[in-house]
């Protein structure tokens, strides 16, 4: 790792960047606040690591696994800083490590294949693949270690450098992710930087970056979108989703309740694939409102830290206002609070679980990412209508179907508009998937062989054949 202190980078900015503990609003440590002039050096020493690495890649494949091991070894450390400066239980910063570890060892067995294209020309074409060159990788706080890994793990296994940089609310995980990784692969390989704005909007538009890949919200999409477009590097954006999830009139409600809250709640609501909406037969509505409600009345709210803790805080404190106001407009607009419906008293940035109902549609609770503890649940009388209104938003990320006959509730699956969509569950991902939203969700896929496709660029080798023919 090169020594990021303030006194030994000239340019540094004075002062440091405080990262908070959202469940007691102490300060955890501090992050180095980089100066974008930085870049350059950083950048630069990203290219002139780069022949190294792509040369070689069996090499890859053995510093991806050990990679891997590295991250699994530190597992203890990364999960304590990631619940202190990201809220989550301890249990889910493990699985959070765990994950980032199955992300490296997976691309590190993962290589692009050369096919040969034989049409009756007198030549054969090969089709070979190539890295790119320096990717940058920009994310946000909610999964701050698994998000980084889904997009350096594919960049480095298809031989591509990296530099990385998280959210300035969850800089210290991955910093300690970084000091790891740096233990195992070769310099400069993987940087990471952390600072507050412009390093990132400098960081997408340097010239020497050849591939953005970005995870966080539409508007900031679109700022990195424009950013890129000065190098015209490639860019793959994962952005914001509403995913909706439509229970059908066979619905066992008493036997999806806990799963269909889960997959509301985990994370507090932070997770961009989570159920943002609901929408249930009239017939089962107030059932399922209260099943809900009952589970958000009784889980275990707290800081992380603490054994019994099944929700943590929202992470930082521009989103607590943010869910505070969607739920504050969702409650003037006619809607009933459920369960929930406030801030919760005390330091911290906690937030009561909270199920709505009575929300008229146009309210932004239904119509925007609320990307928090909230839950709408909306009653419908007609599928079609409750299918067009699942399909309403300019999101398209997921979306899932919930039902007794599997096979009426794929047939309505496959009506939702968006990259995924699952019956009966929701959110539930296999890393040999692709992973891409349309419309406003994102551009580019991720996952899978496509994921590693995405940062690799063909390169094709007309050749006569020795035949002559
Ligand atoms: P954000 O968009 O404000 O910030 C994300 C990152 O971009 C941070 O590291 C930030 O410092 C950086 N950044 C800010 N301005 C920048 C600029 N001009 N140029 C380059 N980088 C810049 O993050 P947010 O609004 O807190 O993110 C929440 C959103 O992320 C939600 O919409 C959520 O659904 C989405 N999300 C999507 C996925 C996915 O895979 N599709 C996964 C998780 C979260």
């Amino acid at each position: 790792m090169p020594d990021l202190r303030a006194d030994t980078v000239p340019g540094r900015r004075a002062g440091a960047l405080a990262v908070l503990d959202p469940a007691t609003g102490e300060t955890v440590d501090e992050a180095p606040d980089q100066h974008p002039d930085e870049l350059d050096a950083v950048v630069g020493r990203a290219h002139r690591a780069w022949p190294g690495w792509r040369s070689d890649a069996a090499a890859r494949t053995t510093a991806l696994r050990a990679a891997a091991d590295a991250v699994e070894a530190a597992a203890d450390d990364l999960a304590r800083l990631l619940t202190r400066e990201q809220g989550k239980p301890l249990a889910e910063s493990y699985a959070e490590t765990a994950r980032t570890a199955a992300r490296l060892r997976y691309f590190a067995g993962l290589a692009p294949r050369t096919r040969r294209i034989t049409d009756g020309r007198p030549v054969h074409s090969e089709i070979r693949w190539r890295p790119l060159g320096p990717v940058a990788a920009i994310v946000l706080w909610n999964f701050p270690l698994q998000l980084a890994a889904a997009k350096f793990a594919p960049a480095l296994a298809a031989g591509n450098t990296v530099v990385l940089k998280p959210s300035p609310f969850t800089p210290l995980a991955t910093s300690l992710l970084g000091s790891v990784l740096a233990g195992v692969l070769p310099e400069d390989v993987l940087t990471v930087v952390t600072g507050r704005e412009p390093l990132g909007a400098r960081l997408v538009s340097h010239p020497g970056i050849r591939h953005v890949t970005f995870t966080g919200s539409v508007p900031t999409g679109r700022a990195v979108a424009e950013g890129a477009a000065a190098s015209l590097a490639r860019v793959t954006l994962e952005l914001g989703g509403n995913d909706a999830a439509v229970l059908l009139d066979d619905a066992d409600v008493d036997a999806l309740a806990d799963r269909l809250f889960w997959a509301a709640f985990r994370n507090c609501g932070q997770v961009c694939m989570a159920v943002k909406r609901v929408y249930a037969p009239a017939r089962i509505h107030s059932r399922v409102v209260e099943a809900l409600a009952e589970r958000a009345k009784s889980v275990a709210v707290g800081p992380g830290l603490d054994p019994g803790t099944l929700l943590g805080p929202v992470n930082n404190a521009p989103q607590l206002a943010r869910v505070e106001q969607v739920t504050r407009r969702a409650l003037a607009d006619g809607a009933r609070a459920a369960a929930g419906g406030h801030r919760l008293e005390g330091p911290g940035h906690f937030f009561a679980p909270t199920v709505l109902t009575d929300v008229p549609p146009h309210s932004p609770v239904v119509t925007e990412e609320q990307f928090g503890p909230v839950l709408p649940v909306l009653p419908y009388r007609d599928l079609d209508e409750a299918v067009e209104a699942a399909n309403s938003t300019g999101y398209g990320l997921g979306g899932s179907v919930w039902g007794t006959d599997l096979d009426r509730a794929e047939a309505v699956a496959d009506r939702l508009e968006c990259g995924t969509a699952w019956i009966n569950h929701h959110a539930e991902l296999s890393l040999a998937q692709p992973f891409a939203g349309i419309k406003d969700s994102g551009v580019g896929v991720a996952g899978g062989p496509w994921g590693l496709y995405g940062n690799l660029r063909p390169f094709v080798v007309h050749r006569p054949r020795e035949d002559g023919r």
